[in-house]
């Protein structure tokens, strides 16, 4: 048999195997066969790549370079992601099964766009002064943090890890970056590649293995970490949020979703519905803002629930290799097992389902159910899979209130033709991100996060400068 690809830890600059030569495999969702052979990092691991990011903070010339020169470095690095392009969006689809021409197409290109626009935010970012005093000069200074422990998810891999690591780089910090263990590959290229476009060594480390009881939670515990940024499940957020309280570390979480659609009889049906399938459908229904419960108005109801089952069933399945393919498998056998487990008990609970539901190896075919209670757990918890609940509604005010009856908060769509009732919709509606008629849309300088269990803190933007920055007031007498 021939030997597995090694994924190694990226630490002070060059792969290196865990302290113990301990691994694990990267399983492909598509075959269910592992592809790689990952290095399990254990506290050892972690501790030399903190220590090796903290000595490039403390002493390396990265925080100490103009925003200017480091934005240089960080462009080189954005080129040769686009340069690596088709070898990058592999990794990602071999380890998770997110279709090729979307790794490739949409994240790759948002990764480095992510690294562009933080390393022009930074250099257009100016330290403040606060002028119309006598005999003091007054000013505010933006310095970098520190070390920044950031904790990624599977489900983008590329375009979360530099959604996390850009900012972090670009206001001087220096980073430990631990991917979830589903989705190692494309974090140690990156690292490779930041490497080769002059990243200084230990500025950006890339520590692999698992998380609770692993290097996860030694990374996030570790004292000379400084700042956590967090995207994964609320319940791992809960437990991260208690590792940085030791130590008072500010932290970043973004959590999971629930989101809502909701589709008023004034709507353009034919365009909201082939957003609605594509908002609950795309990467399997593995997105955090998903639009997982489609709330319609009831004259509508009828057709709108026709149209999805139609588009739901005109979706193709296949290998996320195939340019054709728009949906692949789930990512792993254990998050197909709670996805089929949460469709289970849906129908256990009287759920009717319309269509979908049917498995082939990790495949789930996209899934409307019908006959929803909202106390119904499928309602309520985050199903993370291609299934989608739809209810009824009459009022404008019932639609909200259906809406906001979640205890997440991160996402919304709203589909009407009425320009007013779009604004009063969207003030009424607790989630961070609110689309009308639209969803994907992103503007980097708009604030990204969630509200109640979806998160604290919001990232992007300005909102990034604050979060991976420290403001220091200076106050100078200047005399007379
Ligand atoms: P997860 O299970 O919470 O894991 C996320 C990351 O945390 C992984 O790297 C994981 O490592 C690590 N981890 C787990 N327990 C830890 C601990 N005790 N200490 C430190 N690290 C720990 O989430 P996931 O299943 O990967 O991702 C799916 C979730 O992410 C969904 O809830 C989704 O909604 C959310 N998400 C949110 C956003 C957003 O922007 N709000 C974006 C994308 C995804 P291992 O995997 O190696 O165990």
């Amino acid at each position: 048999m021939s030997e597995l690809p090694a994924i190694a830890h990226h630490i002070d600059g060059v792969a290196v195997p865990s302290a113990d030569r301990a691994t694990f495999d990267s399983v492909d969702p598509t075959t269910r066969r592992p592809w790689a052979r990952v290095s399990l990092g254990s506290t050892a691991d972690v501790n030399a790549a903190v220590s090796a990011a903290r000595r490039a903070f403390d002493d390396g010339p990265w925080p100490r370079a103009t925003p200017a020169e480091r934005g240089e470095v960080l462009h080189s690095f954005a080129d040769l992601l686009i340069s690596h392009a088709e070898e990058l969006a592999l990794l990602d689809t071999l380890d998770m099964g997110r279709p090729l021409t979307q790794t490739r197409d949409r994240d790759v290109a948002r990764g480095a766009a992510n690294l562009r626009f933080f390393a022009d935010d930074a250099r257009l970012a100016m330290d403040e002064s606060m002028p119309g005093h006598a005999r003091h000069h007054v000013y505010t200074r933006y310095e970098p943090t520190g070390v920044v422990a950031a904790i990624a998810p599977w489900n983008f891999p590329l375009m979360q890890e530099t959604w996390k690591i850009a900012p972090a780089l670009a206001y001087g910090n220096t980073v430990v970056l631990k991917p979830a263990e589903q989705s190692p590959a494309s974090a140690t290229r990156l690292a490779e590649l930041a490497a080769q476009a002059g990243l200084p060594r230990g500025v950006f480390n890339v520590v692999q293995g698992f998380g609770a009881g692993g290097a996860g939670a030694a990374l996030v515990a570790h004292p000379q970490v400084d700042l956590i940024t967090f995207t994964g499940e609320t319940r791992t957020g809960e437990s991260i949020m208690r590792s940085a309280a030791r130590g008072v570390r500010a932290v970043s979480l973004e959590l999971g979703g629930k989101g809502a659609s909701i589709v008023f009889e004034d709507a353009d049906l034919e365009q909201a519905v082939a957003v609605v399938a594509d908002a609950a459908f795309s990467n399997a229904g593995q997105v955090c803002l998903a639009g997982t419960r489609l709330l319609v108005q009831r004259s509508v109801y009828a057709e709108v629930v026709h149209r999805l089952v139609s588009a739901a069933e005109t979706m193709r399945l296949g290998d996320p290799r195939d340019s054709g393919t728009q949906i692949g498998p789930l990512a792993s056998e254990g998050h197909h097992a709670k996805v089929t487990g949460c469709l289970d008990a849906a129908i256990g609970e009287g759920a009717t389902r319309l269509t979908g539901g049917d498995r082939h190896g990790w495949w789930v075919a996209p899934t409307v159910l019908d006959g929803m209670k909202s106390s119904m757990r499928i309602c309520r918890e985050e199903v993370f899979g291609p299934v989608v609940t739809v209810q009824s509604f009459d009022t404008d005010q019932e639609g909200v209130r259906l809406a906001n009856d979640t205890d997440y908060g991160l996402s919304a769509m709203v589909f009407t033709t009425d320009l007013g009732r779009a604004h009063r919709i969207s003030g009424r509606l607790r989630a961070g991100n609110v689309w009308v008629n639209c969803f994907w849309v992103r503007d980097l300088r708009s604030p990204f996060g969630g509200m109640g269990h979806s998160g604290i803190g919001r990232e992007g933007g300005r909102h990034s400068r604050e979060f991976f920055t420290e403001a220091k007031s200076i106050v100078m007498d200047i005399g007379e």
